[in-house]
């Protein structure tokens, strides 16, 4: 498969940083960094790239930090956030789980005068100084796209069942990706090209539970002839159900994982949306550095919070979609390693 989507590797870029030792010890006075990462369950992204990514920024700029992962558990990240305001951080960098436990925690650190960072997901309400992501909309709008693009090159009759399994409800982002793949698939469900078939929002974006949920549609709909999920986690679980059923059908993703590019290298996913992490995390390294230096950095976007109607000055990078022909891509870029999806080691 690999010789076949014909595989370049330019230059040798790791995604997985070196390691050192910072992260714990008594605080001193200069920056530190405090960061929290949401889970493991939802996506490999945060620990495979976001954690190396974000510890070698830091590292390479002689700055403190300390990246803790709250593994899914709302009060687990809430007692985190605690630590780390007492052991003096003086900025947060931080990925919600929820918008309620995200605006306690924002709310916490800005009583301490520790400035905020939302990293990757916008918490509704909470109020935090930045927000750094990607054009969220656009991703769901290429997956749609991939989605539909997919579907036309299997010449998928009219009329062709689509399922949709949406992200976690407490995830400002599922919103923005539905609204995105919604905005490509609603007109064809309109104009009768595509049927709208189940759709259900996984909570947590739990990928185990991605694969009961989608055992149920295809039960309960076995003509279903493709599927919107939103992320490559989900996308694994929902291909194990259809690998399992001896069925094959246009399956789209998000993350440009290992796996996820295996997938599409086999032929078992139609696509995935590419976010540069390096990118994500050198806008919210170099936010963080300054804002722990007690400067205030200036950005010229802004995302609209809607709860508290307020621009939120932000840093949004660009999606790219990902099909099997532009795999490459994504090595020649070095987010991943040319012999990371040869052998599957993650
Ligand atoms: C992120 C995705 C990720 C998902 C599950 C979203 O907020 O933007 O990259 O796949 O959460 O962790």
């Amino acid at each position: 498969a690999l010789a076949a989507a014909g595989l370049v590797v330019a230059g040798s870029l790791s995604a997985c940083g070196k390691s050192d030792d910072s992260g714990s010890g008594s605080a001193k006075k200069g920056p530190y960094v405090g960061v929290i990462l949401p889970d493991t369950k939802s996506s490999a992204r945060w620990e495979a790239d976001d954690r190396p990514l974000l510890k070698k920024a830091f590292d390479d700029a002689h700055v403190k930090s300390n990246i803790q992962n709250a593994q899914g558990d709302p009060n687990a990240f809430q007692t985190i956030a605690d630590q780390m305001i007492t052991s003096g951080v003086n900025v947060l960098v931080i990925t919600d789980l929820d918008a309620g436990s995200g605006t306690a925690v924002i709310k916490k650190a800005q009583a301490a005068g520790i400035p905020v960072i939302d990293y990757d997901r916008l918490t509704i309400g909470g109020g935090a100084q930045y927000y750094v992501s990607f054009d969220n909309v656009q991703v769901g709008k290429l997956q749609g796209q991939g989605l539909q693009k997919c579907l036309a090159d299997k010449q998928a009759p009219k009329g062709t069942i689509v399922a949709e399994l949406n992200g976690s409800p407490d995830d400002n982002n599922a919103t923005l990706f539905a609204q995105g793949y919604n905005s490509v698939l609603d007109p064809l469900y309109a104009d009768g090209t595509y049927a709208k078939g189940p759709n259900t929002s996984v909570p947590a974006w739990d990928n185990t539970t991605a694969g009961t949920d989608f055992e149920q549609m295809l039960t309960s709909t076995p003509k279903m002839g493709g599927v919107l999920v939103a992320n490559d986690g989900m996308a694994n679980s929902v291909i194990a159900v259809l690998k399992k059923d001896h069925l094959q059908m246009p399956v789209t993703g998000q993350d440009a994982t290992v796996q996820g590019l295996q997938h599409i290298l086999d032929g078992d996913q139609c696509m995935t949306v590419y976010k540069a992490v390096q990118l994500e995390a050198k806008d919210a390294s170099e936010l963080a550095i300054a804002l722990a230096k007690g400067e205030k950095p200036s950005v010229t976007q802004t995302v609209h919070d809607p709860k508290l109607n307020k621009d939120v000055p932000s840093k949004l990078e660009t999606p790219v979609a990902i099909y099997k022909d532009n795999v490459k891509d994504v090595v020649a870029d070095g987010f991943v390693t040319k012999d990371q999806l040869c052998t599957g080691d993650y």
